[in-house]
This record gives C-alpha cells, sequence and structure tokens, in this order.
C-alpha cells in the first residue's frame, strides 16, 4: 500500500533561536548540532517536491539563524514549491529581506508575543518586540504577504482586541490567535500557561466578533485551545498524509507534534525521504502493528485525559522553564 501524496512539508531547519518564549515547541532536549547542511535540505526539498508537496514552510527555532535561508527559499522555488517563512523576525534586516524576496520568498509568518511591549518582552524573555514592529514594516515594504501569529495563553488572552488592532495597523492580510498548544516547553509550563474555561470562552466570542467585522479585510483564525474541547483535536489526516514535518537533524516526523507526543517514535536510518513516510504512514493506519505491539488507535489521534481538561488542578506556582539554545551569528 502506498501512502497518498503530501502536499505540505514544515522544514524545521534549526532549533537555534534568540528568544526564550516559555511555550516553545523546540523539544526540551534538542541540541544546537548536527543540523543538515545546505546541499542535504537542498535534497529534502526536491524530494519533498517529487513527493508531490506544493508549499513549505521554514521554521525552528528561528530559521534567520541559518544565513543559507536565500538558498533554500532559493531551491524551493526552483522545485516549484510555494514558500512561506515562519519567523520572530529578530534578525531581519533591510539585506536579509532583500536576499529573501530576490530569491522568491511568498509569504512571511511574523510571531507576536502580545501587542503590549513591556509583556511582549517579558515573554520571549529578551527584547524583541521593537524589533517585531520593524520587522513587520520590512515585510510590507518588500511587498509580500503578512501573516501575524500571535500565541494566547493565560498571562495575555485578555488582550485579543489591541492585537488585532495592532494586526491592523500592521497591514497584516492574515491573523492567527493560537492558543499554546501543550507540547515541548508548553507542556512543562502549562500550569502558568493554561487560561482559565472563563478567559477562553471570552477569547472565542471576541476573535468571532473580529472575523465578522474584518471580513474580506484581515483573515482572522481561532486556532482552538488543549484541554477545554469536548472531543480530541482533529488529527492532520493521518500521519504523513497531508503533512510533513523534517527536524534540523534530518528526522522525519508524522506530524507537527509528534517529537514531544509520541517520544519513542523512531522513523530509522532510511535513505529517503519517501521510504520514511510509507513506513510511519502504514504504522498510522488504524490496528496496524507498530513498534512490535498492536495498536488500536486513530491516526494522530491525541485523548487528553480526563483529569488533565479542568484549570483548577493546575497551580501558578510552578517557576517558568525556557528553552536555551542561544542563536549562532556565525551560521
Ligand atoms: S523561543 Fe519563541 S520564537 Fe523562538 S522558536 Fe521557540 S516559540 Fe519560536
Amino acid at each position: 500500500m502506498t501512502a497518498p501524496r503530501p502536499y505540505a512539508l514544515l522544514a524545521e531547519i534549526t532549533y537555534r533561536c534568540p528568544l526564550h518564549c516559555p511555550y516553545c515547541s523546540n523539544p526540551t532536549q534538542a541540541r544546537d548540532n548536527g543540523e543538515l547542511s545546505t546541499d542535504e535540505w537542498t535534497r529534502v526539498i526536491r524530494e519533498a517536491a517529487a513527493l508531490g508537496v506544493l508549499q513549505i514552510g521554514f521554521s525552528g527555532g528561528e530559521p534567520l539563524a541559518r544565513r543559507d535561508l536565500p538558498d533554500l527559499v532559493r531551491a524551493a522555488r526552483e522545485a516549484n514549491l510555494y514558500t512561506n517563512l515562519i519567523t520572530s523576525g529578530i534578525g531581519l534586516d533591510d539585506d536579509r529581506m532583500g536576499a529573501l524576496r530576490d530569491a522568491g520568498l511568498d509569504s512571511v509568518q511574523l510571531s507576536f508575543q502580545s501587542d503590549n511591549s513591556d509583556l511582549a518582552d517579558e515573554i520571549a524573555g529578551t527584547r524583541a518586540h521593537q524589533h517585531k514592529l520593524s520587522a513587520a514594516a520590512k515585510v510590507r515594504a518588500a511587498g509580500i504577504p503578512l501573516s501575524l501569529n500571535f500565541v494566547i495563553h493565560r498571562r495575555n488572552i485578555d488582550r485579543l482586541p489591541e492585537m488585532i488592532e495592532l494586526a491592523e495597523t500592521l497591514h497584516a492580510e492574515r491573523v492567527e490567535l493560537a492558543n499554546v498548544q501543550f507540547y515541548g516547553w508548553a507542556f512543562l509550563n502549562r500550569a502558568t500557561l493554561l487560561p482559565t474555561r472563563q478567559q477562553v470562552i471570552r477569547a472565542r466570542e471576541i476573535a468571532t466578533a473580529a472575523k465578522a467585522r474584518l471580513a474580506g479585510k484581515v483573515d482572522i483564525f481561532y486556532v482552538l485551545p488543549d484541554y477545554y474541547e469536548s472531543r480530541p483535536k482533529p488529527c492532520l489526516a493521518g500521519w504523513g498524509q497531508r503533512y510533513l514535518t523534517v527536524n534540523p537533524i534530518g528526522d522525519v516526523l508524522p506530524c507537527l507534534t509528534a517529537s514531544s507526543a509520541i517520544p519513542d517514535l523512531h522513523a530509522g536510518a532510511m535513505p529517503e525521504l519517501s521510504a520514511k513516510r510509507n513506513r510511519f504512514w502504514r504504522m498510522s493506519l488504524p490496528g496496524r502493528v507498530a513498534d512490535g505491539k498492536r495498536r488500536e488507535h486513530r491516526p494522530g489521534l491525541r485523548v487528553v485525559p480526563k483529569s488533565r481538561s479542568r484549570g483548577r488542578d493546575l497551580e501558578q506556582s510552578e517557576s517558568i522553564k525556557r528553552p536555551s539554545i542561544r542563536l549562532d551569528l556565525s551560521h
């Protein structure tokens, strides 16, 4: 049996990042060595295109930490992929913006910690907010479509109206109001990050009203929170069926969150992207034998135990844990 063709590749080209967000989805044990080379990523991009992938998201960590990012964007465009840069904006100076535009970058998704400078910098663990405002202006000046991503949690969820206003001010065409997904560092810090049920309900109302008010002007997406839904979040149509994720050292992951949700899954050292993908796609089928055990599961399904679904179980007393892989400007 052959897996259907995926259409999107998330290329996590580095785990390095100058920020220290307490909800970072980087693996908590990530190390900053062993990244794929430019040639290796170019090969991954070509193989993904041959599999049927149509779009690539350059992500991290902070993808701007890699000096060869314009080369990778150019390789993706030459493979006829739509290219999206998912970035904190730190390091996006005029030269790099020009190089990325000239390489053919199609769109930018810029993350924000808050609309409020002090709060944003506190969450980021460094002074970043002003750089982000500057980065947004550079993207728009380069004529590249801009999407903003606000990561929502207990500390900033009550500022949704102000965040949406900032997105309008920055002329974003798309806004994600993305509740924290509790993987990686976010899972370690869930006691501090998880909003109350009342906050989540109110935020959904605000996002729905804004979506209607700004229809045709700004696309607004409200990303559902973990833990307060009545059902598990939808799967990405089966591991590797629609999306592929390749991490900085070249592991092919079944879906965006598999590295933390399924820590023991290892696809093995296979030579080609298609072989790796076919293997874990078969593993994701219901009732298939995986790792020597028969598992009766639905593809990618992540069930949150009842006991974790109540905010009152969680105290705010835990200290915040932050990722610490630093940006190395020599790369
Ligand atoms: S520290 Fe923040 S900006 Fe950097 S990769 Fe993690 S979530 Fe993204």
